[in-house]
């Protein structure tokens, strides 16, 4: 595979620079050629300040990337979404005047300076990544019911397809080579794109169980394709680590599609928020293991034994032989208490890139708290019925109180514990962010049931 591409999606909470900078070294040694740089609301663009969060990096932390990237022999690809996935900038009240029709996630095709507004962000871009090849424009997702009366009675496929031409023009006037998501595109004959697929290159994403059909049919009309897998999500609970096997199946499954249908390139993506206005997801540094694995899969082949990548990951990524990656690759989002016994005879340990071991055991600690927060509320649940009828002893109360009040200081001890390991790796209102998000409402549910206890605890029991 010659495009071999990792995605580093800013809208989730992200590395400061200097963290980053150090994972460019870890990719490129893994056999990394590329990265997808989504921005979001993290470029500081000056024409359209109101879209830049607080936290997003200076265009200097943006050039120390792309020198960092030149260094390494990495490619920058970078991704600004030219049409849809814009709630990140169409929220904001000076600019929902070009949302379509009221809806923020895409902006109105039939405003002309909806166009112009991209080409001018796309400058920003490029002024500050002059030599990147690649450059993605999104087009993923699109909706097109409820259009304005500007675009009501217009062939809305035909709109789209004329924008993402314009868009991909401008790009290959730029002397670079644009890149799509594919989604809307296999919904439709080809044909009714017109060339539009000859001058784009689709990237076909498929993060589950995929559908060779779909990929087929790209072969069979001669057009060249990307495909992307997903590494990492934390899509089944909105935690810590979150799973990891389902992204070394996924990767497995491409590995297979690609040998009998071969790809330009491939993309591993890391969804930091599914859309920008969703909690945080996932961050960089939880995929490095699979990125790894990814990495592996492209280079050589399918992996045939996982347990052989998993001792050598462990030896080479750590320089540790005897952790023990086959319980920390099925333990995460599944065994916290297994995961974090293993972690924890290697903290502090690790001859190398030993601060993944920290963070992964920080994000494992989200995972200790909420499986104790479950075995509390789970069995609360159950019991809420003879709480009401005053079939309940003293012990049981007391017992439920006590979880009350310990989920409660667990969740305050936590919150310093990742300030500080954390901390260094994020900027502190993005990890305040995330506490926020992970454990605001589970600690209001927990009030809830305190208050619940005290009513019944105040009224006759057994
Ligand atoms: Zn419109």
């Amino acid at each position: 595979m010659k495009i071999r591409c990792i995605h580093f999606d800013m809208k989730s909470m992200f590395p400061k620079v200097d963290f980053l900078l150090g994972m460019l070294d870890n990719l490129a040694e893994m056999g990394y050629t590329h990265i997808l740089l989504e921005f979001e609301d993290k470029f500081p663009f000056e024409s359209y300040p109101d879209a830049v969060r607080n936290t997003a990096y200076t265009k200097d932390d943006f050039r120390r990337v792309a020198e960092k990237c030149r260094q390494l022999g990495i490619g920058v690809i970078p991704l600004l979404q030219s049409i849809g996935h814009l709630h990140y900038f169409l929220k904001e009240p000076a600019y929902r005047k070009w949302s379509e029709n009221g809806n923020i996630y895409q902006w109105c095709l039939s405003q002309r300076e909806t166009y112009d507004i991209w080409t001018a962000m796309t400058d920003e871009i490029l002024d500050i990544f002059p030599d990147c090849v690649y450059f993605h424009i999104g087009a993923d997702e699109m909706s097109f019911k409820s259009p304005c009366p500007l675009c009501a009675g217009k062939d809305q496929f035909q709109l789209f397809v004329a924008r993402v031409n314009e868009c991909a023009d401008y790009i290959i006037a730029k002397g670079k080579q644009p890149l799509v998501w594919d989604d809307v595109f296999r919904k439709h004959e080809f044909s009714e794109s017109g060339d539009l697929l000859s001058k784009v290159i689709p990237c076909v994403w498929q993060y589950r169980e995929i559908n060779k059909d779909i990929i087929k049919r790209y072969a069979e009309a001669g057009i060249r394709y990307w495909a992307a897998s997903r590494i990492q999500s934390n899509e089944h609970r909105y935690a810590g680590m979150g799973k990891q096997r389902p992204h070394l199946q996924n990767v497995d499954d491409w590995a297979d599609i690609q040998a009998e249908y071969p790809a330009e390139g491939h993309i591993g993506t890391l969804w930091g928020r599914i859309q920008s206005l969703d909690p945080i997801n996932s961050t960089l540094p939880q995929g490095m293991y699979v990125a790894a694995y990814l990495a592996e899969s492209l280079l050589h082949g399918k992996i045939k034994d996982r347990h052989a990548f998993n001792c050598d990951f462990a030896k080479n990524f750590f320089g540790l032989p005897d952790l023990n990656m086959d319980i920390l690759s099925y333990g995460f989002g599944n065994e916290p208490a297994i995961v974090k016994k293993e972690l924890e005879k290697y903290l502090g340990k690790a001859p190398r890139n030993g601060e993944y071991l920290e963070i992964w055991h920080a994000f494992n600690e989200i995972d200790v708290l909420f499986g104790y927060v479950d075995h509390c509320f789970s069995s609360n649940q159950g019991l809420l019925s003879s709480y009401r009828k005053g079939l309940v002893t003293d012990g049981i109360l007391n017992n439920w109180s006590d979880g009350v009040r310990i989920t409660r200081e667990r969740t305050e001890d936590l919150t310093q514990k990742l300030e500080a390991t954390l901390g260094k790796v994020y900027p502190m209102p993005e990890l305040r962010e995330f506490m926020e998000e992970r454990f605001m409402s589970m600690l209001e549910i927990n009030e809830k049931w305190g208050e619940i206890l005290r009513e019944t605890a105040s009224k006759p029991h057994l």
